[in-house]
């Protein structure tokens, strides 16, 4: 351990906490750790695997309040959507731990024996997380990691590290054996940049920017690292003229700026059939004005701040736009933003090609499903979306035309456990969550046995 790292509080730039950051030595020992861990964790029965996954449950289930808390504190996340996270954790890792006793090969039919093929734990998973879901994001990948038989060494973001820290200290508690599941905080140049470049470290699930995700690609190729990558996102809310306008309307709001609009499946794009522009921007103007910016202590908060004064000031710059409305925000001390809405002259402008993260909406108008398909795909991204519309075939032929790996189509709902997560083209590589998750964390192993 070397430096220490001061943690602040979005929402009053308070100091939240102070810790201490892994260096490459602690990180070395804690790699090692985890490899050793892994040969005893392996051989772990199935059924006592996913009862340990259970009561790691359980224990975080217990302490719901005090990890909502914290994820408040250290990242300004509105109270519902803190318990929302702290649930999320909770119920990921009980759809899990049914999965090392479903942990299932083949049987293929060969001359001259049987053939079967098992699914073998790669090892010592490194999983490098952002600031933005830091308990859901972290979940997504170890949950999985573990159900399957791998140890797990976890980075959390910089500014985001202390339900990680949490995490790790309750999964102890839950008789999850030491070694197994192991927090680092500590940079992204240090302590990431080693998990990619640390033999033993056999896989990497990366979420973060398309930027650093490339590096990490690039970095895991020297090994033939198995790699995952959730990256960034630019996606469409599509509306069409037939759709239930109240409901699209009231819901737009919720779609890109829940958690400040710094999530990667942000709707940050509104696409209205033209016939219907000005209904909706009346009723999309209504939803901002109610959408509640304070203190997210308060369950009637919908968002809370900013993560950083860096991300603030990035935002800002995309507010050369013409502004339609906006909502309001608190203001005094924290990264505080109003929802803001943006009319960009053309499908040119850099708030309608680029990722904000940040609580700003650009809105363009279409003619007919052919164009807004196009439009939607006028991306380097590609990983979620809505389509709102009462035509069933449009609604199937609009999700089979847009290139994103997440649609929802009268709703805004991006991510379930129960179904996998990620993205097309430079939104990400393999998929997270669903029954086929497990398939990223092993190798298949094929086996022949003679009838001899
Ligand atoms: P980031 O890429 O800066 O950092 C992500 C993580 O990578 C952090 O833990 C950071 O410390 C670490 N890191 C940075 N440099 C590294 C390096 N050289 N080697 C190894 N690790 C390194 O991203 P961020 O600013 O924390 O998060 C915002 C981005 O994450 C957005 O672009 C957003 O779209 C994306 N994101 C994607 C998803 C998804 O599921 N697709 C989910 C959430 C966020």
């Amino acid at each position: 351990m070397s430096t220490t790292y001061d943690v602040i509080n979005p929402a009053n730039e308070s100091i939240a906490a102070t810790i201490e950051h892994f260096d490459l030595g602690a990180t070395d020992n804690a790699i090692a750790k985890a490899a050793k861990a892994f040969e005893s964790w392996r051989t772990i029965s199935p059924g006592d695997r996913g009862k340990l996954l259970r009561r790691f449950a359980d224990v975080v289930a217990a302490h719901k309040e005090e990890l909502a808390l914290l994820e408040i504190t250290n990242s300004g996340h509105a109270r519902g959507n803190a318990l929302w996270e702290v649930d999320n954790v909770v119920n990921t890792l009980t759809y899990y731990s049914a999965a090392p006793e479903r942990l299932f090969g083949r049987q293929i039919p060969v001359p001259g024996g049987i053939d079967v093929t098992f699914k073998e734990p790669l090892g010592v998973v490194g999983i490098i997380v952002p600031w933005n879901f830091p308990m859901p994001i972290a979940v997504w990948g170890f949950a999985a990691a573990l159900a399957a038989g791998n140890t797990v060494v976890l980075k959390p973001a910089e500014y985001t590290p202390l339900t990680a820290i949490r995490l790790g200290e309750l999964a102890l508690e839950a008789g999850i054996p030491e070694g197994v599941f192991n927090v680092l905080p500590g940079k992204g140049s240090i302590v990431g940049n080693r998990f990619v470049t640390h033999p033993l470290v056999r896989k990497i699930v990366f979420t973060g920017s398309t930027s650093v995700g490339k590096s990490i690609m690039a970095g895991c190729a020297d090994q033939v690292k198995r790699v995952t990558l959730e990256l960034g996102g630019k996606s469409s809310n599509i509306i069409f003229a037939d759709s239930d306008l109240d409901k699209a309307a009231a819901s737009a709001p919720g779609a890109v700026f829940d958690n400040a609009g710094q999530d990667c499946c942000a709707r940050s794009r509104i696409l209205v059939q033209k016939s219907v522009f000005d209904s909706f921007m009346e009723k999309f103007e209504v939803g901002v004005k109610k959408f509640r910016v304070e203190d997210p202590n308060l369950a009637t908060c919908d968002m809370g701040p900013l993560i950083s004064k860096k991300q603030f000031d990035a935002v800002q710059t995309f507010l050369d736009e013409p502004i339609a409305f906006t909502g309001s925000a608190p203001s005094g001390s924290g990264y505080w933003m109003p929802p803001t809405v943006l009319m960009p002259k053309n499908a040119q402008a850099r708030s309608w090609r680029e990722e904000v993260f940040g609580p700003v909406v650009s809105v363009l108008t279409f003619e007919d499903e052919a164009e807004a398909i196009a439009m939607a795909n006028d991306s380097e991204y590609g990983l979620s979306g809505s389509i709102w519309t009462r035509d069933i075939g449009r609604a199937l032929r609009v999700s089979r035309g847009v290139e994103t790996g997440n649609l929802s189509v009268n709703s805004n709902s991006s991510v379930r456990f129960w179904t996998p997560f990620g993205g097309f083209k430079q939104s990400g590589l393999g998929r997270e969550l669903g029954p086929d998750a497990l398939d990223s964390f092993t190798e298949v192993k094929n086996v022949f046995i003679s009838n001899d």
